[in-house]
Protein backbone atom coordinates (compact mmCIF):
# COMPACT_ATOMS: atom_id res chain seq x y z
CA UNK A 1 0.00 0.00 0.00
CA UNK A 2 1.50 3.41 -0.73
CA UNK A 3 1.78 5.70 1.83
CA UNK A 4 3.72 9.23 2.11
CA UNK A 5 7.38 8.33 3.70
CA UNK A 6 8.67 12.09 3.58
CA UNK A 7 9.45 14.81 6.50
CA UNK A 8 5.92 15.34 8.01
CA UNK A 9 6.85 18.38 9.73
CA UNK A 10 6.84 19.40 6.19
CA UNK A 11 3.07 19.10 5.80
CA UNK A 12 2.65 21.28 9.03
CA UNK A 13 4.47 23.53 7.96
CA UNK A 14 2.81 23.64 4.62
CA UNK A 15 -0.70 24.08 5.75
CA UNK A 16 0.60 26.86 8.32
CA UNK A 17 -0.67 24.53 11.45
CA UNK A 18 0.16 22.04 13.75
CA UNK A 19 -1.60 18.26 12.71
CA UNK A 20 -0.01 16.69 15.34
CA UNK A 21 1.89 13.88 12.97
CA UNK A 22 4.97 13.14 15.41
CA UNK A 23 3.52 11.97 18.94
CA UNK A 24 4.74 13.46 21.99
CA UNK A 25 7.57 15.63 19.71
CA UNK A 26 4.67 17.76 18.87
CA UNK A 27 4.16 19.07 22.42
CA UNK A 28 7.92 19.83 22.95
CA UNK A 29 9.80 23.22 21.82
CA UNK A 30 10.99 20.85 18.99
CA UNK A 31 7.92 21.15 16.72
CA UNK A 32 9.15 22.94 13.33
CA UNK A 33 5.78 25.19 13.59
CA UNK A 34 7.54 27.08 16.82
CA UNK A 35 10.67 26.82 14.86
CA UNK A 36 9.93 27.76 10.91
CA UNK A 37 6.45 28.95 10.54
CA UNK A 38 6.67 29.35 7.22
CA UNK A 39 6.12 26.76 4.02
CA UNK A 40 8.72 24.62 3.31
CA UNK A 41 10.62 25.21 0.08
CA UNK A 42 12.63 28.23 -2.05
CA UNK A 43 9.34 30.26 -2.12
CA UNK A 44 7.77 29.32 1.47
CA UNK A 45 8.32 32.68 3.16
CA UNK A 46 6.38 34.57 -0.35
CA UNK A 47 3.15 36.59 1.05
CA UNK A 48 0.77 34.48 -1.25
CA UNK A 49 -2.97 35.43 -1.63
CA UNK A 50 -5.15 32.24 -2.24
CA UNK A 51 -7.85 31.89 -4.63
CA UNK A 52 -10.99 30.41 -3.66
CA UNK A 53 -10.33 26.99 -4.97
CA UNK A 54 -7.47 27.48 -3.40
CA UNK A 55 -8.50 27.75 0.57
CA UNK A 56 -10.53 24.92 -0.69
CA UNK A 57 -7.49 22.93 -2.03
CA UNK A 58 -6.00 23.90 1.25
CA UNK A 59 -8.52 22.47 3.52
CA UNK A 60 -9.00 19.11 1.98
CA UNK A 61 -5.06 18.56 1.94
CA UNK A 62 -5.43 19.25 5.58
CA UNK A 63 -7.46 16.81 6.40
CA UNK A 64 -5.89 13.73 4.40
CA UNK A 65 -2.76 14.68 5.97
CA UNK A 66 -4.72 14.75 9.72
CA UNK A 67 -5.55 11.42 9.25
CA UNK A 68 -2.34 10.10 6.59
CA UNK A 69 -4.70 9.36 3.40
CA UNK A 70 -3.43 9.66 0.31
CA UNK A 71 -5.44 11.30 -2.88
CA UNK A 72 -7.36 8.42 -4.27
CA UNK A 73 -8.40 6.86 -0.92
CA UNK A 74 -9.81 10.06 0.37
CA UNK A 75 -12.09 10.32 -2.43
CA UNK A 76 -12.97 6.34 -2.25
CA UNK A 77 -14.14 7.95 1.32
CA UNK A 78 -15.86 11.68 -0.18
CA UNK A 79 -17.64 9.07 -2.17
CA UNK A 80 -18.86 6.67 0.91
CA UNK A 81 -20.08 9.82 2.86
CA UNK A 82 -21.87 11.32 -0.10
CA UNK A 83 -23.79 8.26 -0.63
CA UNK A 84 -24.62 8.48 3.16
CA UNK A 85 -28.10 10.15 4.73
CA UNK A 86 -26.95 13.44 6.54
CA UNK A 87 -24.63 16.43 6.07
CA UNK A 88 -21.60 15.14 3.31
CA UNK A 89 -18.61 16.78 5.29
CA UNK A 90 -19.75 15.56 8.95
CA UNK A 91 -20.07 12.37 7.39
CA UNK A 92 -16.50 12.88 5.65
CA UNK A 93 -15.46 13.42 9.37
CA UNK A 94 -17.15 9.87 10.89
CA UNK A 95 -15.78 7.89 8.27
CA UNK A 96 -12.09 8.97 8.68
CA UNK A 97 -12.75 8.30 12.23
CA UNK A 98 -14.08 4.88 11.84
CA UNK A 99 -10.96 3.47 10.41
CA UNK A 100 -9.27 1.45 13.30
CA UNK A 101 -6.12 3.04 13.36
CA UNK A 102 -7.76 5.99 14.20
CA UNK A 103 -9.71 4.03 16.51
CA UNK A 104 -6.41 3.10 18.48
CA UNK A 105 -4.92 6.46 18.43
CA UNK A 106 -7.71 7.94 20.00
CA UNK A 107 -7.67 5.26 22.68
CA UNK A 108 -4.04 6.06 23.35
CA UNK A 109 -2.49 3.05 22.46
CA UNK A 110 -0.73 4.76 19.24
CA UNK A 111 1.14 8.08 20.06
CA UNK A 112 0.45 9.61 16.68
CA UNK A 113 -2.34 7.79 13.80
CA UNK A 114 1.34 7.02 11.92
CA UNK A 115 2.77 4.69 14.84
CA UNK A 116 -1.23 3.29 15.17
CA UNK A 117 -0.96 2.39 11.87
CA UNK A 118 1.96 0.74 12.14
CA UNK A 119 0.79 -1.15 15.52
CA UNK A 120 -2.46 -1.83 13.18
CA UNK A 121 -0.12 -3.52 10.20
CA UNK A 122 1.66 -5.79 12.95
CA UNK A 123 -1.07 -7.63 14.19
CA UNK A 124 -1.75 -6.52 17.99
CA UNK A 125 -5.31 -5.88 17.40
CA UNK A 126 -8.51 -7.78 16.83
CA UNK A 127 -11.92 -6.04 15.97
CA UNK A 128 -15.35 -8.57 17.43
CA UNK A 129 -12.78 -11.15 18.25
CA UNK A 130 -11.33 -11.60 15.26
CA UNK A 131 -7.26 -10.25 14.32
CA UNK A 132 -6.97 -7.57 11.77
CA UNK A 133 -4.35 -6.23 10.59
CA UNK A 134 -5.76 -3.51 7.82
CA UNK A 135 -5.43 0.03 9.25
CA UNK A 136 -8.29 1.46 6.83
CA UNK A 137 -10.80 -1.59 7.79
CA UNK A 138 -13.88 0.58 8.95
CA UNK A 139 -15.56 0.09 12.32
CA UNK A 140 -19.10 0.85 13.41
CA UNK A 141 -20.76 1.22 16.32
CA UNK A 142 -21.45 -1.22 18.40
CA UNK A 143 -17.80 -3.17 17.42
CA UNK A 144 -15.64 -4.18 20.02
CA UNK A 145 -11.82 -3.24 19.50
CA UNK A 146 -8.73 -5.11 21.60
CA UNK A 147 -5.48 -5.43 22.15
CA UNK A 148 -4.37 -9.55 21.07
CA UNK A 149 -4.05 -11.31 24.01
CA UNK A 150 -0.77 -12.84 22.63
CA UNK A 151 0.61 -9.11 22.23
CA UNK A 152 -0.12 -7.75 25.45
CA UNK A 153 3.99 -9.26 26.21
CA UNK A 154 5.25 -6.79 23.84
CA UNK A 155 7.74 -4.11 25.03
CA UNK A 156 6.17 -1.80 22.58
CA UNK A 157 2.20 -2.44 23.58
CA UNK A 158 3.15 -2.80 27.33
CA UNK A 159 4.71 0.88 27.12
CA UNK A 160 1.95 2.42 25.17
CA UNK A 161 -0.74 0.57 27.23
CA UNK A 162 1.27 3.34 30.18
CA UNK A 163 0.55 6.12 27.83
CA UNK A 164 -3.20 5.06 27.61
CA UNK A 165 -3.58 5.23 31.02
CA UNK A 166 -3.52 9.33 31.44
CA UNK A 167 -5.15 9.58 27.65
CA UNK A 168 -8.22 11.52 27.46
CA UNK A 169 -10.90 8.92 25.80
CA UNK A 170 -13.94 10.56 23.15
CA UNK A 171 -17.20 10.41 24.83
CA UNK A 172 -18.45 8.00 21.83
CA UNK A 173 -16.26 5.08 22.62
CA UNK A 174 -16.03 3.12 25.79
CA UNK A 175 -12.55 1.66 26.92
CA UNK A 176 -11.93 -0.44 29.50
CA UNK A 177 -8.39 0.36 30.68
CA UNK A 178 -7.92 -3.08 32.73
CA UNK A 179 -9.35 -5.79 29.74
CA UNK A 180 -8.08 -3.61 27.33
CA UNK A 181 -11.20 -3.31 25.36
CA UNK A 182 -12.80 -0.50 23.39
CA UNK A 183 -16.50 -0.19 22.41
CA UNK A 184 -17.62 2.08 19.90
CA UNK A 185 -20.61 3.52 21.56
CA UNK A 186 -21.70 5.75 18.31
CA UNK A 187 -19.89 7.47 15.16
CA UNK A 188 -18.89 10.75 16.38
CA UNK A 189 -20.86 13.72 15.81
CA UNK A 190 -19.13 17.37 14.54
CA UNK A 191 -18.97 19.03 18.07
CA UNK A 192 -17.08 15.89 19.69
CA UNK A 193 -14.12 16.22 16.91
CA UNK A 194 -11.18 18.34 17.39
CA UNK A 195 -10.48 18.56 13.58
CA UNK A 196 -9.52 21.68 12.58
CA UNK A 197 -10.94 22.11 9.18
CA UNK A 198 -14.18 23.42 7.20
CA UNK A 199 -15.34 20.71 6.10
CA UNK A 200 -17.55 22.01 4.26
CA UNK A 201 -14.82 23.67 1.88
CA UNK A 202 -13.85 20.59 0.64
CA UNK A 203 -17.57 19.43 -0.15
CA UNK A 204 -17.34 22.34 -2.35
CA UNK A 205 -14.12 21.87 -3.79
CA UNK A 206 -16.00 18.09 -4.88
CA UNK A 207 -18.81 19.39 -6.16
CA UNK A 208 -17.12 21.78 -8.88
FE1 LIG B 1 3.61 19.03 13.02
FE2 LIG B 1 4.27 17.61 15.15
FE3 LIG B 1 6.14 18.24 13.34
FE4 LIG B 1 5.11 20.10 14.98
S1 LIG B 1 6.36 18.32 15.54
S2 LIG B 1 5.45 20.32 12.78
S3 LIG B 1 2.96 19.43 15.12
S4 LIG B 1 4.36 16.91 13.02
Amino acid sequence: MARYTGAVCKLCRREGEKLYLKGERCYTGKCSIGRRAYAPGQHGQARKKLSEYGIQLREKQKLRRIYGVLERQFEGYFLIAERKKGITGENLLQVLESRLDNIIYRIGLGVSRKEARQLVRHGHFTVNGRKVNIPSYLVKPGDVVAVKESSLSSDKIKQNLEFAAGHNIPEWIEYDPNNHVAKIKALPRREQLDIPVQEHLIVELYSR
